[in-house]
């Protein structure tokens, strides 16, 4: 019997939404454990994902890894990582509204069904989608703030953003990541 994350994970598969459906190479759904604590949330796959149906597989993806496993001892395995939309925007261009808003079902139905303990937005379209709010990730991170699932949400930056920008954000995403650590073994906000 399929569960019920893979028949959602089926549904979006052959999803036409939106237009990011005429130039995708594949539905990039979610990847990791489907009963996680700590759940990611990207922004959406690039050029690597789309071709392997799977998020943060690329030179984003591996810095996330290992920040999260120095940080809080997490496999990637261990953790749901997800994106607010599930298909490439052609050329890596910033998703569009209408994007964001067609592909939040899946989103939605993945943080219900997951059911996560701490989410981590990466990034501003993460972040701001999640909390539902215009603010960037510069006045967001640092704190917890309350989710309607009753999830704590802890937004970092993405890192791409990491990638390019050198030491200190570096430095804060890893105090963000530690922050999820903290929220997740005391069960309370910090
Ligand atoms: N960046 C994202 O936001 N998501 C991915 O899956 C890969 C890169």
């Amino acid at each position: 019997m399929p569960t019920e994350l893979e028949l959602v994970a089926d549904e979006a598969r052959t999803c036409t939404r939106c237009g990011l459906a005429a130039g995708r190479t594949q539905v990039v759904f979610g990847r990791g454990d489907p009963d996680a604590d700590l759940m990611f949330i990207g922004e959406g796959p690039g050029q690597q994902e789309d071709e392997q149906g799977l998020p943060f597989v690329g030179r984003s993806g591996q810095l996330l890894d290992r920040l999260l496993l120095e940080e809080t001892g997490l496999h990637r395995d261990q953790v749901r990582v997800v994106n607010v939309v599930m298909c490439r925007p052609p050329g890596n261009r910033d998703p569009l509204p209408e994007e964001i808003e067609a592909c939040s079902p899946y989103l939605a139905r993945q943080v219900e069904l997951t059911k996560p303990k701490v989410i981590v937005t990466l990034g501003n379209f993460a972040s701001r989608r999640v909390l539902r709010t215009k603010d960037g990730i510069t006045k967001l991170r640092g704190r917890t703030h309350p989710h309607p699932s009753g999830a704590a949400v802890v937004p970092t930056f993405h890192p791409a953003a990491i990638l390019r920008g050198g030491a200190e954000p570096m430095a804060q995403m890893r105090a963000d990541l530690v922050r999820a650590k903290l929220v997740l073994e005391r069960g309370v906000p910090t």
